[in-house]
């Protein structure tokens, strides 16, 4: 489980988060939607330990993570934890393969083992044969399903993805959810997926809203 409770933040005089609480069990799918400047994405860096709450609790299983030194932190989302962002953030100078190769070198894999690892997930992405592509030189949905390998080669417990979609037309960002739910369902990989898309929350469990800082259910639910 990972779980914020009554978590706020503010960049300077900003209230990003002011109280929210969420709770995903180990192995579910939920979809964070909300307007734009509500707080989701301060909501995943949260639970994934890349800020720290001015107040509340954030738990990952057993571990507070709020309570935790930046280096355990880290080392706990290198572990534990997997990113894909709007666009997908590749290293342009690097091949594809090394780019998802990336997490397990971070984690001490060594570079032969890594890099089998990564391209056998090329065949399944539908990218068989772009291994050595530059990433720079790839489309952008290429791109985003190269990135979502990045994001689950290490098999992490939780899978953190924001707006994975939104740079994709409605067909590439369909292909994209396919291969994310599929293997994420696979691997029991528990995600926290923020997105403005109905068509991309529909792939969740669960969906909830966050509104002003807090987290609700979606309008017309449990009413
Ligand atoms: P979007 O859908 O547009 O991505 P969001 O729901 O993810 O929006 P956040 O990025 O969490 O919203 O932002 C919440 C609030 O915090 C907004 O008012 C935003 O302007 C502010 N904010 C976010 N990041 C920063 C930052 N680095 N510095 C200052 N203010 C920020
Ligand atoms: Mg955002």
């Amino acid at each position: 489980t990972i779980e914020a409770r009554d978590v706020t933040f503010s960049f300077g005089e900003t209230q990003a988060l002011r109280g929210a609480s969420l709770a995903v069990e180990a192995g579910e799918i939920v979809a964070v939607m909300g307007p734009s400047g509500s707080g989701k994405s301060t909501l995943l860096h949260c639970l994934a330990g890349i800020l720290v709450p001015d107040s509340g609790e954030v738990r990952f299983g057993d571990v507070r993570l709020d309570t935790l030194g930046e280096a355990e932190r880290s080392a706990l989302r290198r572990d534990r934890f997997g990113f894909v962002f709007q666009f997908g953030q590749l290293v342009p100078e690097l091949t594809a393969a090394e780019n998802v190769a990336l997490p397990l070198l971070l984690g001490g894999v060594r570079r032969g083992p890594a890099l089998r690892s990564a391209r056998a997930w090329f065949e399944r992405l539908g990218l068989g044969g772009l291994e050595h592509r530059r990433s720079g030189e790839l489309s952008g949905g290429q791109a985003q399903r190269v990135a979502l390998a990045r994001g689950l080669v290490a098999r992490p417990q939780v899978l953190f993805a924001d707006e994975p979609t939104g740079a994709l037309d409605s067909l590439t960002g369909e292909e994209v959810m396919d291969l994310l739910v599929d293997t994420a369902r696979e691997q029991g990989t528990t995600v926290v997926l923020v997105t403005h898309e109905p068509r991309v929350a529909a792939y969740a469990d669960r969906e909830v809203v966050v509104r002003d800082g807090r987290v609700n259910a979606p309008a017309g639910v449990g009413s």
